[in-house]
Formats: structure tokens, C-alpha cells, sequence
């Protein structure tokens, strides 16, 4: 094994360099993850203008690989071996509070930099930190005693293993968040990877409705919308989007709104209260608006619908992606659109952003790529 790690560290907003770091020393309870994916996702787009933290950064919360080394003890508490492959959650769990116990490590204070300036999450914690390889867009990541991992099947390629974010968080906002079940209606706006995945998740479940809008520009993602079961597609731009929702439900409306859009302002929300059915419905949410000018609040309670914040996943929506994979029911491995080598992840993040390439659903870094 070589004495150094290359990695692609983020030291400026839209800055990457790639650098060298020491090959760590791994301790008896830790180890070391050869990388073989990492996942890019709108929020390395955001990460990338506007960083959280000044300190330089390698970036790469969704991660993939091999275990190229363990220590007894992280070989014995986790249950792994090395050549093992496995998906690491970007939360580094304490294990110790209310959340971690529940699995919801998504929760946990140790993970949350936005409460926590000291906290660990792969992507986003400083590289100057010891063991320096907090991220994965590196050839290799430090794992500690309480990295969460969890192994991957083996008929799941890298490429598909790669998906798994995405779709934990489909499996987590859709089912567990949002109730979505046996014969629910659903509108699912934005096709992008989180979008679709929640295609996936929903007819999984035995929905009997899902919709998914779109803008012109994401003609192929509405087409890729409709192969993985979407019943209905809707342009936006092109036609009344909350009256083709009435016409396909009859007039009733929807019982689940899923806003997977980006940059789309207060359109979505405003079109989700209004596509929901006359009373009960949930709406989920994503928060990119700090304010929300002239909210609807009296139309939301008459309604009385129940607003979900979409927030990253828990441990068993993980094991359910995993098991969805292995599943090949649905062709999953068409979203994998585009992969990047370890000194493209500029132009990767890029691509994801809708600056640079075409057709693209989503991106993976390979870090052993040339
Ligand atoms: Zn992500
Ligand atoms: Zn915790």
C-alpha cells in the first residue's frame, strides 16, 4: 500500500485541489475504506458555493468501498472483514444519545454542523481534523469505532451501490415520513435522482397514483420517470400542471406532495397545497427558502395538511435501499448517468449543478478513475 492518499480537497467556495495526505495509522477499533464511489447530490452543489465551514474539505457524503484494513476490535463491533464492501453513512454516529440508539443517527448532535461546530459527518468535517480523511472524494476514508456502515449484497454493482443515498431517502421521506402505501395517490415534483427515486419507492410500496412533473429541460428524466413506473409525466412549462392533477384524480387531488425540486422557489409548495385532496393530505418539504413571502398558512389548515421536512435517512432506510438493489425489480443502474476521476470533481459537481454536460440524472465520483 502506497504511503500517501490523494484527495480532492475543497479550500475556497468552487476551489478544488487535489493534495496528498499521510496513509494513517489505523488504530486496533478503526479502519481504513479503499474508496470506490462516491455519490454527488444537490447538496454538494450548495456546499460547493456557499461552504459551511472555512477549513478545507473533502468533500463526498455518499459513500462506497472496500475495507483495505481493520482493526481487531472495528472488525469485531462492526461485524466486517477486510475486503468487505460496504456503504458509510456520512453521519459518524456517537451511539451514545436518544437518536443514535434509534438508528436516526440523521438526528444525533455529534453529526450536525449546523449546531455543532465540532461535529463529523463525511464531506463536511475539516481535513485538518486527525486521520485527515473525513470525505470521499479520496482514494481511501478513515473509518473510527463509530463510523455506521452497513455491507453491500453482492449482485449490487458499484455503480448501482452508488444510488443507495437517494434511495434511503425516497424509502425515508415517502414511506416513513409521509405514509405512502397501498393504493396512495402521489405527486412527486422534479425528476431528478431524488425525484426518481422516490418513483421507485412509492410504486414499491403499492401506490396506486404517482405523477411526476417537470420542466421542457428534463424531457429524458420525465421519460426515465415513466420506465421506472410513474403512471403520468407533466411539463410544467408546457402544460397546467394542477389541472392535469385534478383531471387524472378526478377532481379529489393527491394524498402526498413530495417536492424533490431545486431552485424552484415557492412554486412547488404552492402547487402542492393545492394538488393535495380536500382534507388530510401531507406535504413534504425541503427548506431551500430561508422565508416563505405570503405562506398560504390559512389554505394549509383548512386542509389540514401535515408538512414533512425531507431530512437524510435512518439506519433501516439504508438496509431497505440495499435490499431494493439487490432486488433488480426496477432498472435502477439508468440512473447512473455520469461517472468523474478523482481530478474532475470541479467539473463533476458542475455537471450535477446543470452547468456542464448533458442528460445527466446522477453523477459519481470514481476515485480510481483515470
Ligand atoms: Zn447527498
Ligand atoms: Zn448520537
Amino acid at each position: 500500500m502506497s504511503e500517501t492518499v490523494v484527495a480532492a480537497v475543497r479550500t475556497a467556495p468552487r476551489t478544488t485541489e487535489l493534495r496528498e495526505f499521510p496513509m494513517p495509522e489505523i488504530p486496533d477499533d478503526g479502519a481504513l475504506l479503499k474508496v470506490e464511489v462516491a455519490g454527488i447530490c444537490g447538496t454538494d452543489v450548495k456546499m460547493y458555493a456557499k461552504p459551511a465551514i472555512d477549513a478545507p474539505v473533502i468533500m463526498g457524503h455518499e459513500n462506497v468501498g472496500v475495507i483495505a484494513r481493520a482493526g481487531r476490535r472495528f472488525a469485531e463491533r462492526q461485524g466486517v472483514q477486510e475486503g468487505d464492501r460496504v456503504f458509510v453513512e456520512h453521519y459518524v454516529a456517537c451511539f451514545n444519545c436518544e437518536w443514535c440508539r434509534l438508528g436516526e443517527y440523521r438526528h444525533c448532535e455529534a453529526t450536525d454542523w449546523r449546531t455543532n461546530p465540532d461535529a463529523r459527518r463525511y464531506g463536511y468535517t475539516s481535513s485538518d481534523n486527525p486521520y485527515h480523511l473525513w470525505g470521499g472524494f479520496a482514494q481511501y476514508m478513515y473509518l473510527p469505532w463509530n463510523a455506521v456502515t452497513h455491507k453491500v449484497p453482492d449482485n449490487v454493482s458499484d455503480d448501482e451501490a452508488g444510488i443507495v443515498t437517494p434511495l434511503s431517502n425516497g424509502i425515508e421521506w415517502a414511506l416513513f415520513d409521509c405514509g405512502v402505501g397501498f393504493m396512495s395517490t402521489v405527486l412527486i415534483q422534479g425528476p431528478g435522482q431524488q425525484g426518481l427515486s422516490q418513483v421507485v419507492a412509492c410504486k414499491q410500496s403499492g401506490a396506486a397514483l404517482v405523477i411526476v412533473t417537470g420542466t421542457t429541460r428534463d424531457a429524458a428524466r420525465l421519460e426515465l420517470a415513466k420506465r421506472l413506473g410513474a403512471d403520468h409525466v407533466i411539463d410544467v412549462q408546457q402544460d397546467d400542471a394542477l389541472g392535469r392533477v385534478m383531471e387524472i384524480t378526478a377532481g379529489k387531488g393527491v394524498d402526498v406532495v413530495l417536492d424533490c425540486t431545486a431552485g424552484a422557489g415557492t412554486s412547488p409548495v404552492l402547487l402542492g397545497i393545492d394538488a393535495l385532496k380536500r382534507r388530510a393530505g401531507t406535504l413534504l418539504v425541503q427548506g431551500e427558502l430561508a422565508a416563505f413571502p405570503d405562506f398560504p398558512l390559512k389554505k394549509l389548515t383548512e386542509k389540514a395538511i401535515t408538512i414533512k421536512s425531507a431530512r437524510g435517512h435512518s439506519y433501516r432506510a439504508v438496509e431497505l435501499a440495499l435490499a431494493q438493489l439487490a432486488s433488480k425489480r426496477f432498472p435502477l443502474e439508468l440512473l447512473t448517468t455520469h461517472t468523474f476521476g478523482l481530478q474532475n470533481v470541479d467539473r463533476a459537481i458542475r455537471a450535477v449543478g446543470g452547468e456542464v454536460e448533458e442528460d445527466v440524472v446522477h453523477v459519481s465520483l470514481l476515485p480510481w478513475k483515470e
